[in-house]
């Protein structure tokens, strides 16, 4: 029964090489106890519908369906959904809509999830589903849900959205973003052999090779109760793995009756709840430094780390901790942000700073402001008010008018310390004329950066700068330029960087890290160390950087950095010289 459909399969895929394996029926880890039920599109069969209402809780069910999936011309009223799920055994059916994320957030919004035994997400468009509810409380409470439970069930969008990895469209080259997870390590796709998905199939598995890719076919349905899957329909459920060598992918088809092991979900490293992470720039104090100077440096680092703490360990969004966190470095004069920006060759401060969502990819950053007391806050209203994602110079200074942010004379930001080291590499300069920037430069550091892991499940990363000491008037650093100084994407991991900013610029250094872990599926640790030891030269800075799994690394190579991290496991450390 299991290799009835993987012959026809193989012709298919020409060239191929694809193996045959016997589904494994040991027993998987029991990790959930509601059911799902997932339909490959196409009409409702009875069976289906029947054994979705049977998990359901029969008459006694409490049914909340949820249509986002559909364009809105199509939304059908309540009393319709009522109608048709009355005739089909469930009694006591609400519908739950609504397109504005910010809506799916609110406790009032999410309550008859709470109260529900069942939740059928209808068809229609798999990235409706995902901008209105990925990463919201309409997600936790569906996970919540599970747990307690219930069953959910879906058809074609309805059913696409179950996974974590989610097929937004695309074919053969699939367009992959993220959905509910509520099927760990799994990627699902339907209407499989109707619309010839296979392809597609393989390439987001290849992709993400750690997970099981899962095809449906229409009138087909899995049901999933303890981490096994039973087919039941007309057509075929086909199951595309990686085994751990990488080669050859192992695609088996299943048709109505069999039944197979899902990929135990304990496998997946736990994710840590929170985690945050703060650089105060590369380098470090001298050695002879006193007491008094390393404990401020310090202070200036905890203080900050314990700002962004209190908002995630408080369930807060991990843009508001970066951005709050960053503040309050760019308000310490100690650091190269804010107060205590470093001098540019004409005595006067530029600073330059960028913020960005994981969870959307959006972000916002200025470059070349002199006025705005915190540009971080400034690059969160590019991000949040406009249509774009870096304003510079004079544009960037009407913009902070328009926003009425807080505003400083240029002076403001000027400390002695900072005048000394600008007259020193003044002075040096002037003697030996600097054409290409040095990485033995000795280190002009305090470039301040934050990254977050919040309790949702969304990373968030902040740099904010006053650049290079004597840098050329108009020069704009890697800190303002997303996949240089700063990224992140809730798939991989979040970045901040520090060092020489044309550096990171030529090498996409934040950007290269994640593409390393979504491409290669390395580790966040791996990633870091090869952009770091083997693309950068030695000298040129650091980053610091957290993945989806709350797992921190800072990795440098210059001589120590300053940075901090705290995680929901109780970590609480602050370096700055180059103990590990
Ligand atoms: N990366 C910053 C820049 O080049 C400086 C630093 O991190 O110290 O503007």
């Amino acid at each position: 029964m299991f290799n009835r459909r993987s012959t026809c399969v193989s012709k298919v895929l020409f060239g191929l090489i694809v193996a045959l394996v016997v589904a494994d029926v040991s027993l998987a880890a029991e990790s959930r106890q509601g059911a799902l039920v997932v339909v490959g599109g196409g009409r409702l069969t009875d069976e289906i519908v029947g054994r979705f209402a049977e998990l359901a809780g029969g008459p006694e069910a409490r049914l909340v369906v949820i249509p986002t999936a559909s364009s809105d011309g199509s939304i059908p009223d309540a009393d319709a959904i009522a109608e048709l799920w009355r005739e089909r055994g469930i009694g006591n059916t609400i519908l739950l809509h609504t397109r504005d994320s910010d809506k799916a957030d609110e406790y009032a919004f999410v309550a008859p999830l709470r109260d529900a035994t069942a939740v059928w997400i209808g068809g229609g468009q798999q990235s409706r589903l995902a901008a209105a509810y990925v990463g919201t409380k309409v997600q936790s409470e569906l996970q919540a849900l599970l747990k307690r439970g219930g069953v959910i069930g879906g058809s074609s969008a309805g059913a696409a959205i179950q996974s974590g990895v989610m097929i937004a469209g695309g074919n053969p080259v699939p367009k992959i973003t993220r959905g509910f997870d509520l099927l760990p390590n799994t990627i699902i796709d339907q209407h499989f052999l109707q619309r010839s998905r296979i392809n597609r199939l393989i390439e987001a598995v290849s992709q993400h090779p750690r997970r099981m890719g899962i095809g449906i076919d229409e009138s087909t349905a899995l049901i999933v109760t303890d981490n096994r899957a039973r087919v039941i329909g007309a057509s075929y459920v086909t199951v595309v793995t990686v085994p751990e060598s990488g080669r050859p992918l192992a695609i088996r088809s299943h048709g109505n009756g069999d039944e197979f092991d899902l990929p135990d979900d304990t496998a997946t490293p736990q994710r840590k709840k929170w985690a945050i992470v703060v650089h105060g720039g590369a380098g470090t104090v001298a050695q002879d430094a006193s007491v008094e100077t390393v404990q401020a440096w310090r202070n200036g680092l905890r203080a900050a780390l314990e700002k962004g703490k209190s908002i995630v360990e408080a369930g807060g969004t991990s843009l508001d901790a970066v951005e709050a966190t960053i503040r309050i470095l760019e308000d310490n004069p100690l650091f190269n942000a804010g107060k205590g920006a470093v001098f540019n060759s004409t005595g006067g401060h530029e600073l330059d700073s960028s913020i960005m969502d994981g969870r959307t990819l959006d972000g916002g950053a200025v470059a070349g402001v002199i006025t705005v007391k915190n540009p971080i806050g400034l690059a969160r209203r590019v991000m949040d008010k406009t249509r774009h994602v870096l304003l510079a110079g004079p544009g960037a200074e009407q913009f902070a008018t328009e926003q009425k942010v807080d505003r400083v004379k240029n002076a403001y930001f000027s400390t002695e310390r900072r005048r000394e080291s600008w007259n020193r590499v003044r002075e040096r300069e002037a003697n030996k004329p600097v054409t290409r920037i040095s990485t033995a430069r000795p280190w002009q550091y305090g470039t301040v950066g934050c990254v977050v892991l919040d309790a949702h499940g969304n990373l968030a990363a902040g740099t904010s700068t006053g650049g290079l000491t004597n840098k050329k008037f108009g020069r704009v650093g890697d800190s303002p330029i997303l996949g240089a100084g700063t990224y992140a994407d809730n798939e991989t991991c979040a970045v901040s960087a520090t060092g020489t900013g044309e550096q990171f610029i030529r090498h996409t250094v934040a950007a290269q890290i994640s593409q390393l872990m979504r491409h290669r599926s390395w580790t966040l640790k791996q990633s870091a160390e090869y952009v770091l030891h083997e693309r950068l030269n030695k000298g040129d800075g650091g980053v610091i950087a957290v993945d989806l799994h709350g797992n921190i690394e800072w990795v440098y190579t210059s001589p120590g950095m300053f940075r901090a991290a705290a995680d929901s496991d109780g970590r609480f450390d602050i370096r700055i010289r180059d103990e590990k």
